[in-house]
């Protein structure tokens, strides 16, 4: 489950190390002494994190456009930047960058598709699949996350605010991706490999071992590396003395996982050749006995294929498969039986993530006054019966949530007591989502 593990040599050592989980910042006296505290720490943050809303707005009309309709399936994304050095702070333009990359690659729109050899393009599949962009959450933090080389577990800290990092919002319904560094696996000073992220699959799929599975309900989703998060990523990551190629398909990848694919040669080869033994159970993807090695060598040929379905002469390995280590350069594709099997798991065991679609087109939404005092306004244009108004600060805390109905499309609210600031009113029930920047003076 884990990707791209380089080991450059392997011996058990007992290891005691310790990660000190400091407290991360935490919110005394309201957002407004928070923002400025954050201001003076990180020069432009207010400025970043006013645009980070603005950008989540644009970026849902942008969806309206964007394939949403074609797509057949859609998944609401949270990110969370946990950051501890300001280049681990992803900007808004990587983050959507990143999310671009997913649309492209889960709906065959990448422009890459015609790289695939013409053997092949029969069994390219269109997963059909958008990925919605639902929040930003930005956590700093001063902890380490870093594999455990004597229990082998990949680091959890991330994903719980107690151990400084940004706990999960609502894993069955959202896909929560956590964006951070990971500590390069060392043993003194030697360093051993780098993971560019991971992922879980959902229990009890049969092409896995048993328990494959999140160890805990707030871990399921994928963790990527700061420096693999879109394609416009300007931090550079080295693996030994190789630079590695960033193209955004360390996500597209780990989403791979995370919907119940498994690496293209079955696994089971990490430190060398499996003789063929490994399988991804799914049937048209050729076998491999190993991992392509972040190259893209289009000669190799590890294993005879004669039952994959579509091809009676023994296919070469598929490098340009996303379940591949290859360079995310000759990357562009899944096969229909990957994209059958992630549909199979999508309406299965994730069908969670399927009961949150959004629809942006069931109405206008329009608020005043903003600013507001003491009361806020929503008008739609048709009657929305049972909906959640709810009210987040800078942070991502929701500090407001009550449930109305839009009788005439219309509702008029009085505001708690809330710290001037910037937030974020969203409007949702099981049809429609809003959200809105509001001012609140
Ligand atoms: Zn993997």
């Amino acid at each position: 489950m884990t990707k791209k593990t380089t080991l450059l040599f392997v011996q058990i050592y007992i290891l005691s190390f310790c990660l000190l989980y400091a407290q991360s910042i935490k919110i005394i006296c309201g957002d407004s002494l928070y923002k400025a505290y954050l201001n003076k720490q990180y020069p432009g943050f207010e400025k970043s994190y006013e645009k980070t809303l603005e950008q989540i707005s644009i970026q849902a009309e942008q969806n309206k456009h964007f394939k949403v309709n074609n797509a057949t399936y859609s998944i609401n994304v949270v990110v969370h930047v946990v950051w501890k050095d300001s280049s681990e702070n992803l900007a808004d333009s990587i983050i959507l960058n990143q999310i671009q990359v997913l649309n492209e690659d889960y709906n065959r729109l990448n422009a890459d598709t015609g790289n695939l050899r013409p053997l092949f393009k029969p069994i390219a599949g269109n997963a059909g699949i958008h990925f919605n962009l639902y929040q930003i959450i930005r956590k700093h933090t001063d902890s380490l996350f870093k594999i455990s080389l004597t229990s082998g577990t990949t680091p959890n800290g991330m994903k719980f605010d107690s151990l400084g990092g940004s706990s999960a919002i609502d894993p069955t319904h959202y896909l929560n991706i956590w964006v951070c560094k990971i500590q390069p696996l060392t043993v003194g000073m030697y360093t051993l490999g780098q993971i560019l992220g991971y992922a879980f699959p959902p229990n009890n799929l049969s092409n896995w071992p048993s328990n494959s599975g999140a160890p805990h309900p707030g871990e399921d989703g994928v963790v990527i590396d700061y420096r693999c998060f879109g394609r416009n990523n300007p931090n550079i990551i080295t693996i030994g003395s190789q630079t590695i190629t960033i193209k955004g398909r360390t996500p597209t990848h780990e989403i791979g996982h995370y919907l119940g694919l498994r690496h293209i040669w079955g696994d089971g080869a990490t430190f060398g050749n499996n003789n063929c033994t490994g399988n991804d159970g799914i049937q048209d993807t050729p076998n491999a006995n190993n991992q392509s090695n972040f190259d893209c060598n289009t000669s190799k040929n590890t294993c005879v294929d004669t039952n994959l379905g579509w091809t009676t002469t023994d296919a070469p390995d598929l490098v340009e498969n996303y379940m591949d280590y290859s360079s995310e350069s000759c990357m562009n594709m899944f096969t229909q039986g990957q994209v059958s099997w992630m549909i199979t798991t999508l309406q299965g065991p994730r069908s969670g993530l399927l009961t949150n679609i959004l629809n942006y087109n069931l109405a206008q939404t329009t608020i005043y006054p903003n600013p507001a005092k003491n009361s806020i306004t929503i008008q739609t244009s048709c009657n929305l019966n049972n909906t959640n108004i709810n009210i987040q600060d800078m942070t991502g805390k929701v500090i407001y949530q009550s449930n109305v109905d839009l009788k005439d499309g219309k509702n008029t609210f009085f505001l708690p007591q809330i710290n001037p600031g910037i937030y974020l009113l969203k409007i949702y029930n099981e049809n429609f989502y809003s959200v809105k920047k509001i001012t609140i003076e």
